[in-house]
């Protein structure tokens, strides 16, 4: 047997490095650790770490998560698998709660009340999943800020419905490719191309134009009091998700949601809509032809629209609910349907209208004559 080995024979700068590495080797460090950006989505953030590593999107999640798990057909940014979370998490070195904070689930308790994996999530676009597709324009983003950013990079406050403009850029989001119309898949960006460096995240997955070369438009104001509460709302969702504390009010995002339904519905009776279409002079917007349409799957032009008139309406609804409901535009009934739980100032603005009546358990059913 050789000599035993004597500890002083070994340097402490070498017993460092090595506990060092096995560290890094027990917590299966990547060499690339890319950290998430500001309102940075997780699933951004996962094809920002694969071309990171010279991979291709699907060779990296299979080399991670094995053939079995399948990432890219569903919604990762909604329903975020914890042991997608998870891994990301650990092999970045990044903190679990920080990684927690790139998924949509951040937004509870603000545009939702609790999160839930199906269905419609208050306030979040729908990508329309289909296998490794996104049919839906769920995915928007400003143009300006894709070309000011050193990478590009996907954030969480272009998946929610309210936002339909970018305040630090003036400009109108977008939700499609201005070259060829397909909905943002950036996933996909890489699959017919041999350069993970030509794939970036802002190229349009099916055309290959740079999305960030997409129209800057301003915003169309269709009020100026309507379009200064909407900033504001925009404002305090940026604020949300970057942590900080927010003033949105949960009945009147409720009550602004259901206007939005109001506009977007084909009830009998109900014609909304042509009528603040008729009060701006413009053609009704573009609307699918399902009974309840809503705002979550509206495309950014019917969206800001609809948006622009609810907030209108609420910036002095009580006289202008009567007016709606004296143009026929809407029954009294109409601003109750479907509605759980309405604030006490929106009960409060059609108080004195001649069918009111409280207390309210059904109310304006007595009155409904559809
Ligand atoms: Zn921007
Ligand atoms: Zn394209």
């Amino acid at each position: 047997m050789g000599t035993a080995l004597q500890t002083e024979d070994v340097s402490q700068a070498a017993v460092d490095r090595t506990a060092c590495r096995s560290r890094g080797v027990r917590m299966g460090l990547w060499p690339i650790r890319y950290k998430p950006q500001p309102d940075e989505l997780l699933s951004s953030w996962l094809v920002r770490l694969a071309h990171g590593h010279g991979l291709k999107v699907q060779t990296f999640c299979n080399l991670i998560f094995g053939n079995r798990r399948q990432v890219w057909n569903r919604d990762i940014d909604r329903l975020a698998p914890d042991w997608l979370v998870e891994t990301l998490a650990l092999h970045t070195g990044t903190p679990i709660e920080i990684a927690r904070k790139t998924t949509l689930k951040v937004f509870e308790g603000t545009l939702y009340p609790h999160f839930h994996p199906s269905g419609t999530l208050l306030w979040i676009q729908t990508m329309k999943v289909y296998h490794r597709q996104r049919e839906g324009l769920g995915q928007q983003y400003c143009p300006a800020c894709l070309a000011a950013d050193t990478v590009p990079y996907f954030r969480k406050t272009w998946r929610v419905s309210l936002k339909t403009f970018c305040l630090q850029h003036g400009c109108y989001l977008l939700d499609r490719c201005h070259a060829c119309g397909a909905p943002v898949a950036f996933h996909r960006v890489d699959m017919d191309r041999d350069e993970t460096e030509a794939a970036a995240l802002s190229r349009c997955h099916r055309c290959g134009e740079d999305l960030s070369n997409g129209p800057r438009c301003p915003p169309h104001i269709w009020d100026e009091e309507a379009f200064t509460a909407l900033s504001q709302i925009i404002g305090a969702l940026d604020a949300v998700t970057l942590g900080e504390q927010t003033p949105l009010s949960p009945g009147t995002l409720a009550v602004l949601r259901h206007l939005c339904a109001m506009l977007l519905g084909r009830r009998r009776k109900l014609r909304l809509r042509a009528y603040l279409s008729e009060r701006y002079g413009v053609a009704e917007p573009e609307v699918g032809s399902r009974k309840r349409s809503v705002i979550e799957s509206q495309g950014i032009e019917t969206r800001h629209t609809v948006l622009a008139w609810s907030a209108w309406m609420l910036c002095s609804p009580k006289e202008r609910f009567r007016q709606a409901i004296a143009n026929k535009a809407v029954r009294y009934n109409h601003f109750f349907r479907d509605f759980d739980d309405p604030p006490q100032w929106y009960w409060d603005s059609l108080r004195n209208h001649p069918l009111h009546r409280l207390p309210a358990s059904g109310i304006g059913r007595d009155h409904d004559t559809e």
